[in-house]
This record gives structure tokens, sequence and C-alpha cells, in this order.
């Protein structure tokens, strides 16, 4: 799975969907190093000493544009950041639920789909699950 992500990125940089600055390949280099997601407060802490708040935002908004990243909600309303699996710039497929955790406070992308229910006259265009409880290494803590 990482292979194939890792792939996909150099494949956009190569066709120029991407232009190549230095911030952008420090920001993503933050989601190839870590296979969660990572929240935006996280991202504009970490990336501090190399960039100012508004260009980490910028460059967010940007790569979801091109279908690189995808956000979320999660916890006390905060915004999340996930790598994409075969996105496009003009769509986005990530029908996925995301899960937290109450512990340790990660958030993971599920690999799991969810049917997102037919509802007469309505037309669902985004949908969000977040799925809260322990993770692998919180509840093998416990039990
Ligand atoms: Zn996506
Ligand atoms: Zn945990
Ligand atoms: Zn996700």
């Amino acid at each position: 799975m990482c292979v194939y992500l890792f792939c996909s990125f150099y494949v956009r940089f190569d066709m120029g969907v991407l232009r190549k600055t230095k911030s952008v390949k420090i920001v993503l280099n933050e989601f190839a190093v870590n296979s969660s997601a990572t929240s935006v407060i996280t991202l504009i802490e970490r990336l501090k000493s190399e960039m100012n708040k508004t260009t980490v935002y910028r460059i967010l908004e940007k790569l979801e544009d091109d279908g690189v990243l995808h956000s979320f909600l999660a916890k006390d309303g905060l915004k999340w950041y996930a790598k994409c699996r075969g996105c496009s710039s003009t769509t986005h497929h990530d029908v996925h639920p995301h899960f937290q955790c109450l512990e340790c406070g990660k958030v993971d992308c599920l690999k799991t789909n969810f049917i997102i229910p037919e509802i007469a006259n309505r037309k669902v265009e985004v949908s969000q699950v977040l799925l809260q409880g322990k993770c692998e290494e919180c509840y093998s803590i416990v039990s």
C-alpha cells in the first residue's frame, strides 16, 4: 500500500500537476513518513520553523484539489488530512470511515467501505463517518 502511494506522489510530480516547491515537498514528506492522518494543528506546529501557517493551509488546500490528500473533521471539530488512494484532481473516492483513538488521539483511514443509503428525493454529495474508540495499540495494552 505504502509503495503504491509513494509512487503516485512521484508520478504526480513528474506530470507537473504540482509545482516542486520546497514547501510542498516538506508537507508531502510529513505524509510519506506517517501512514496515519495528521491534524492541521499538528502540521503547523511541526513545520513552524520552515513555513508559516498560511503557507501550510494553502499547500494543504492545493494538495486536496489535486487529489493527493483528503480532509475530514475529527474530534472537537479539528480538521485532519490523510493521503488519498487513486483520487484525481477531478474526483475524490475517499468514501471510507475514519477511526480516532480516544486514548492516544491517533486517527487512521479505515479500509472498510461503507454504503451511503439511498434517500428519496435527496442527493448525497459529501459524507463523513468518524468512529471513535481504542486503536490497536491502546486496545492491546488494556486486554
Ligand atoms: Zn481523495
Ligand atoms: Zn490509541
Ligand atoms: Zn481517509
